[in-house]
């Protein structure tokens, strides 16, 4: 079944192109609720598009966390699917401009309904794949987000895509979804990260075609070939050799100091968390320029024992502060980056639709 997207894109197919341009930038303006109520479009055009759903997304359950005010959203597609949407809890910044002190959050929004990757420490990857989400249904979760900030004075800052989904396997709607918000949102490029768990083939696409120089984090959790096959099952062979070359690549492209590429390090007890790895971690970071290593604690999924492996432990915050210490040392700008919501399973790889019903 074509998206509403799509079946809105089909409407406007004898349109001049700036027509799609004009109702992308009102999906934008918080005066307007509805296709009728373009000023822009001509009053038959207007007409005819009445009936399509200002919002391709409709919230289901709206959870907060008693933690730290995240706010975690459960969104109902038009074919009956669930995304989630995450409005991280604490403030990135608090700064004032001239309409008085405005508070800033990122967003974490999904590419797509469940996904295909299968890393084992994650809740979405067990709930399989459903399908890729279209460019209208990720912009919109921008515009849920900014629905529920602005009545607080607050708005989206940055926007992260580490939701439910592989970005770069619904690349041309993130793509586009990615371009739309650049054009009418105060979202820059730095303002925008997409996090992958690595499509070699997709990523060199990045480097050569005309894919908004947006941040890039890539999920790395194993620098050891062989232990990051078994928490991720996606990995393809040869996948740590590729990566340097292409953040070598990606750094001969993209110079400036604002294009650092993130390495996501989720801390599984017991599994990539002794001396081994932590070497092997940073043999890999030295090859690769200008690079920023965020380690996560493992935030617990499930109690029970899933694909036959046993329950993963959280790395103890000794450990991860060992770690962060000796890449400090080693010369890396590293991070602890301990995830918000927890308590609404919210957090970094808790994603699987809860509040479902
Ligand atoms: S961590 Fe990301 S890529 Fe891996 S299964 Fe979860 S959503 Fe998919």
């Amino acid at each position: 079944m074509a998206s509403v997207y799509q079946q809105l894109k089909e409407a406007l197919a004898h349109e001049p192109a700036f027509r799609l341009r004009q109702i992308q930038a009102a999906w934008f303006d918080e005066h307007v609720h509805g296709y009728s109520e373009i000023s822009t479009l001509p009053v038959g055009l207007r007409e005819a598009l009445a009936a399509f759903p200002w919002m391709s997304v409709v919230t289901h359950t709206l959870l907060i966390s008693k933690q730290d005010n995240t706010r975690k959203a459960l969104l109902k597609l038009g074919d009956g699917q669930y995304i989630e949407t995450v409005i991280m809890g604490r403030r990135s910044l608090k700064v004032t401009d001239a309409t008085g002190a405005l508070d800033r959050y990122t967003i974490c929004v999904s590419s797509q309904a469940g996904c295909p990757m299968r890393c084992v420490f994650c809740a979405t990857g067990k709930q399989g794949f459903k399908r890729n989400l279209s460019a209208q249904e990720i912009v919109d979760q921008y515009r849920f987000s900014t629905d529920i900030l602005r009545p607080e004075g607050a708005r989206v800052a940055n926007m992260v895509f580490m939701g439910q989904g592989e970005p770069l396997l619904n690349y041309q709607n993130v793509k586009e979804a990615t371009k739309i918000l650049l054009a009418n949102t105060d979202l820059g490029e730095t303002k925008i990260t997409v996090s992958t768990a690595g499509v070699p083939s997709v990523m060199e696409q990045v480097l050569t075609d005309d894919f908004p120089p947006v941040r890039w984090a890539i999920s790395l959790h194993s620098a050891i070939e062989e232990s990051r096959k078994e928490i991720m099952p996606s990995n393809k062979p040869g996948f740590l050799e590729f990566l340097v070359k292409w953040a070598n690549t990606y750094h001969v492209r993209f110079p400036s100091r604002t294009h650092f590429i993130g390495l996501e390090y989720i801390m599984l007890g017991g599994v990539n968390d002794d001396e081994a790895h932590l070497q092997a971690l940073i043999a890999l970071a030295r090859r690769m320029p200008h690079i920023r290593i965020n380690l996560i604690p493992y935030n617990s999924i499930s109690d029970e024992p899933v694909d036959n492996k046993t329950i993963f432990a959280r790395t103890s915050s000794e450990r991860i502060e060992y770690w962060h210490a000796t890449l400090m040392n080693a010369g890396f700008t590293s991070t602890i980056r301990y995830s918000q919501g927890q308590d609404i399973a919210a957090a970094c790889g808790q994603l699987k639709n809860t509040a479902q019903v």
